[in-house]
């Protein structure tokens, strides 16, 4: 058993590591401020322009197949790399990704999907909950009936992640409500043109996601994406793959928070000494350390297991888990440490404070991790002695 990166590996994470440092931690206090004057931290343009210089140096659609011109590193890498670039609350991400169910397209479908996509031309979103159907995805009622050659969709969506600025979704519909999820849900294309409309949600984070409207939109059946039937196989694709990044963008966080926390400590003094000095602080940053190295582990190990072609799940759910109770648990610990500067707008511990909060909700809560692990336990299907059996 190896823990050690390899020294591609290390020389990967060790460039995404210098490029936080050199061009999105100076960004910072400016996306800080915009954030506050309710703008978005970064524009398109600008993003862009980060994209192009990380592109420059072969930094392009890390999990995207060489293939597609991607990099094809892998889980492990990705989930490495994520961590790097949750160190910093500047919303980067590399360009080149196109959601991984897309690569069920034809070949007719990924020329104006797919490939768009990953070229940063189209924008896309994952369009399954509804006001009605959120952790019981399966009590979707968006329907589609076929006319013709076409279907028509009606229902509404909600919560959905870049809904505002897609110009495709990725629609998850009722297609025989006799068999439901078994067999009777579709994912079809839908562009914009065809006739939806999108809501932006005001949460408590820095970003909106939207309320798709479909009122008797008309799809050409060429817009089933995979086949007929099969549509919440691929919605359980997709939601797996953030079951690990998702801890892995949280895991970097906390370490960024919890170095905060260390030089607050060291510099804050009280009665005299440093705050550091005092048992009730010290065992905060401990705690918070332990956790940060188990997560770390378990978002590794979850990545590992994809990369093998195992069966990730059970140790996805256990990262997913882990990673929002915890994360919540250290960015509230290393608030308190700060005292009222930390409750202030002028550091970023409360806009982290409320980021991580949306990880023990969205992609599978906390209690549906936890159902999914119980039941695995209770059933068989994963030992309470983990993978080393
Ligand atoms: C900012 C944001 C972005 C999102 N992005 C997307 C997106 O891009 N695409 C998309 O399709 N969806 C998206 N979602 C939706 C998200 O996945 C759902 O909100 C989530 O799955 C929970 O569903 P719900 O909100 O309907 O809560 P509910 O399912 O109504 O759950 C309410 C509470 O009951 C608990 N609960 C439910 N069932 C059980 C059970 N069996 N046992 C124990 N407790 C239970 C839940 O854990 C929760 O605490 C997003 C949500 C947010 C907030």
């Amino acid at each position: 058993m190896d823990f050690t990166l390899d020294e591609e590996q290390r020389e990967i994470r060790d460039w995404v590591r210098t490029f936080v440092r050199r061009e999105l931690l100076p960004l910072e206090p400016e996306v800080l401020r915009r954030e506050r004057a309710n703008q978005p931290g970064l524009t398109r343009d600008e993003l862009k322009q980060l994209q192009d210089k990380a592109k420059a140096a072969g930094f392009f659609g890390v999990l995207t197949p060489q293939e597609y011109g991607g990099m094809g590193l892998g889980a492990l890498m990705a989930a490495l790399l994520e961590a790097e670039l949750g160190r910093t609350f500047v919303p980067f991400r590399f360009g080149g990704y196109a959601d991984n169910i897309l690569y069920h397209a034809n070949e007719e479908q990924k020329q104006r999907y797919l490939l768009p996509t990953i070229s940063g031309e189209r924008t896309s979103c994952f369009a399954i909950t509804e006001p009605g159907a959120g952790s019981d995805a399966k009590a979707i009622r968006t329907s589609a009936r076929k006319e013709g050659a076409e279907w028509v969709i009606n229902g509404e969506k909600t919560f959905i992640t870049q809904g505002n600025e897609a110009d495709f979704a990725m629609v998850f519909a009722v297609t025989d409500k006799d068999r439901g999820a078994d067999g009777g849900v579709t994912c079809f294309l839908v562009d914009r043109e065809m006739g939806w409309r999108s809501e932006p949600i005001p949460t408590m984070g820095q970003w909106g996601p939207a309320a798709l409207v479909f009122d008797e939109v008309r799809v050409p059946e060429q817009n089933v994406l995979g086949e007929v039937g099969h549509g919440f196989t691929l919605a359980m694709q997709w939601i797996g793959q953030g079951r690990y990044l998702l801890p892995a963008r949280a895991l970097g966080s906390c370490e960024r928070l919890v170095e905060m926390a260390i030089e607050q400590a060291r510099n804050r003094v009280t009665f005299g000494k440093p705050i550091a000095e005092y048992q009730a602080i010290q065992w905060m940053l401990a705690d918070s350390a332990v956790e940060i190295e188990a997560l770390r582990w378990l978002v590794l190990h979850a990545a590992w297991l994809v990369d093998q072609g195992a069966d990730s799940r059970h140790a996805q759910s256990m990262a997913k888990l882990y990673g929002g109770v915890k994360a919540n648990e250290i960015v509230d610990r290393v608030l308190q440490i700060h005292g009222g500067m930390g409750y202030t707008r002028e550091l970023p511990i409360e806009r982290w404070y409320r980021e991580l909060r949306l990880l023990r909700i969205y992609e599978g809560t906390d209690e549906i991790q936890r159902r999914t692990i119980a039941r695995n336990l209770i059933k068989g299907h994963a030992k309470v002695t983990g993978s080393l059996g």
